[in-house]
C-alpha cells in the first residue's frame, strides 16, 4: 500500500489534468493515475488537431440549451466556472484564444499540444504526483466508501476520489469505458453510450466516389420510406464511406432516430437557390453553347465541381455519357436537371465509435450533486467529463464540460 492522498484523480485527460491541477492548487496531496505514457491523448487530436477549446457564446443561456436536457443542471457549475473562466484560465497562462465561426474558440496558435502542455504546466505547478503507464484494474470498496484503487499489485488510496477516464470514443486514446463499468458495479445508473456525433455511412459508390471533395451551400433532404423528414443545408464532405463535415456531425442523432423507423433515404440539392425551370434553362442554354461536344465533357459546366463527377456515375447504365450533346433527348436534359436538384443515395446507417466525435452514455446527472460533481451514491467519489451522461453538439461544447466538471470537482474534493 503507498502513502496516503488526499486526492486520487484517475484518468489524465482534459477533465482530469483540470481537477488535479485545482485540487493541487489549492494545497490538497494528489496523485493522478494515467494508464498511458501521456497524458491528455484525446485533447491532443481534437479539433482535427487545433483543439476547438469552447464555445465563445456570451449569452448563458443560450449556451447552455446546447446540452438539451442538461441545462438546467448546468448553471451552478457554470457560475463557478463557466466560458468566461475558460478564457481567464488559458490567457492568464500566455495561451491566447481566438473565435472563429460560429463562435468557435480555439487557441491562436491552432496547436492542441500547446493545450495539453499548459494544463500540464498547471499540474506540475501545483506538485501533482502523475504515474504514467499505471492503468487502473480494480476499485476497492469497504462499505459505502471506496477505500483503494489498485493498479496491478500496487494499491493506492485517499480521501477521495476522481473519476476522470472518459467515455468510449477512440479508445485508441486510452478511453476505453472502465469507469462505466466500475460506475455500474459501485450501484449508479449508467446510460448505454450511443455515438451522437458521427459521420454517416452511404450504400451507393458514386458518394464514396468522391471522397475528399467537399462542397459549400447544398442542401440534403432526408427520407424515411420516400417521406421527406428534414433537410440541412451547408458544407458536405464525402468520404470513402459516406458523407461528414460538422452539418452531418452534427444532425447525425435525428438520423439516428429515423433509422429505427424505416428505410433512410436522402438527396443533395446543387442548386438550392435555382428552381427546376430556371435550371432546365441555364443546362439548356449550356447544351446549345456546346452541341458538339461529348456529354461527359461539358457536365463540369452544368454542375458544381465535384458534382458533375457523381452526375455520370449515376447517369451510367441510363445514358452513353460519349453522346454527343445534341443527340441528348430532351427527356434525358430533363433527367439530368432533376438528379443536380436531387442527386439520390441511401442512409446505411451511424459510423462507429471508431469514427465518433462525442459519444453520450454514462452517469445521469440526477446521481450527482451537480453542485460539486460528487457522487450520490459514493461518497468519496467525484464524477467528470465524458463519464457524464451528456448530449451535446460539436462547437467548444464537450472540452468546455470538462475544464467546468474538472475545475468544480478539483475545487470540492478532499473537504
Ligand atoms: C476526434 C475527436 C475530436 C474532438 N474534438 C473536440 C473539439 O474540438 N472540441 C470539443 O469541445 N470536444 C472535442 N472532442 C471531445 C473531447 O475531446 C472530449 O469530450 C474530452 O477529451 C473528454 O475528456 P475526459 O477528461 O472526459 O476524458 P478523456 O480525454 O477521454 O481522458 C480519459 C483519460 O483516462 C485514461 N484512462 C482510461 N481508463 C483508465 C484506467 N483504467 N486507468 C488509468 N487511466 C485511464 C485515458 O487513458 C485518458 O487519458 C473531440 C473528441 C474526439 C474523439
Amino acid at each position: 500500500m503507498n502513502s496516503r492522498y488526499d486526492l486520487i484523480v484517475v484518468g489524465g485527460g482534459a477533465s482530469g489534468m483540470m481537477a488535479a491541477g485545482r485540487a493541487a492548487e489549492r494545497g490538497l496531496r494528489v496523485l493522478l493515475l494515467e494508464k498511458n505514457k501521456k497524458l491528455g491523448e484525446k485533447l491532443r487530436i481534437s479539433g482535427g488537431g487545433r483543439c476547438n477549446i469552447t464555445n465563445a457564446e456570451e449569452d448563458e443561456r443560450m449556451l447552455l440549451s446546447k446540452y438539451g436536457k442538461a441545462e438546467q443542471f448546468l448553471y451552478s457549475l457554470f457560475k463557478q466556472f463557466g466560458m468566461k473562466s475558460t478564457f481567464e484560465f488559458f490567457e492568464s497562462r500566455k495561451l491566447s484564444l481566438v473565435v472563429q465561426g460560429a463562435k468557435r474558440a480555439f487557441p491562436k496558435t491552432e496547436k492542441a499540444e500547446d493545450v495539453a502542455r499548459t494544463l500540464e504546466a498547471y499540474i506540475k505547478k501545483g506538485g501533482v504526483e502523475v504515474r504514467y503507464g499505471s492503468p487502473v484494474t480494480k476499485v476497492l470498496m469497504g462499505g459505502d466508501l471506496i477505500t483503494a484503487v489498485q493498479c496491478g499489485e500496487v494499491e493506492y488510496s485517499a480521501t477521495d476520489y476522481i473519476f476522470a477516464t472518459g467515455g468510449v470514443s477512440h479508445p485508441e486514446t486510452g478511453s476505453t469505458g472502465d469507469g462505466f463499468k466500475w460506475l455500474a458495479d459501485l450501484g449508479h445508473k449508467v446510460a448505454k453510450p450511443t455515438p451522437t456525433i458521427v459521420p454517416l455511412a452511404v450504400s451507393e459508390q458514386w458518394v464514396k466516389d468522391m471522397a475528399g471533395i467537399s462542397l459549400d451551400g447544398m442542401k440534403i433532404r432526408f427520407f424515411v420510406d420516400g417521406v421527406k423528414k428534414f433537410d440541412l443545408s451547408g458544407k458536405v464532405l464525402f468520404t470513402h464511406f459516406g458523407i461528414s463535415g460538422p452539418l452531418i456531425l452534427n444532425s447525425a442523432y435525428k438520423v439516428a432516430d429515423l433509422l429505427h423507423t424505416g428505410v433512410v433515404t436522402a438527396t443533395i440539392d446543387a442548386y438550392p437557390k435555382t428552381d427546376l425551370g430556371a435550371l432546365d434553362k441555364k443546362v439548356t442554354a449550356i447544351f446549345d453553347a456546346n452541341k458538339n461536344k461529348l456529354l461527359k465533357n461539358i457536365t463540369s459546366e452544368i454542375a458544381p465541381v465535384g458534382v458533375h463527377k457523381g452526375i455520370l456515375m449515376l447517369l451510367n447504365g441510363q445514358m452513353d455519357a460519349a453522346t454527343k450533346v445534341h443527340s441528348v433527348t430532351k427527356e434525358q436534359r430533363k433527367k439530368i436537371v432533376h438528379l443536380l436538384k436531387a442527386l439520390p443515395f441511401t442512409i446505411e446507417g451511424l459510423m462507429g465509435f471508431d469514427r465518433a466525435v462525442v459519444a453520450d452514455g454514462g452517469v445521469p446527472l440526477e446521481e450527482v450533486d451537480m453542485k460539486t460533481m460528487r457522487s450520490k451514491v459514493v461518497s468519496n467519489l467525484l464524477i467528470t467529463g465524458d463519464l457524464l451522461h451528456i448530449n451535446r453538439p460539436s462547437g467548444g461544447y464537450s472540452l468546455q464540460l470538462c475544464w467546468t466538471t474538472g475545475y468544480v470537482a478539483g475545487s470540492h474534493a478532499g473537504v
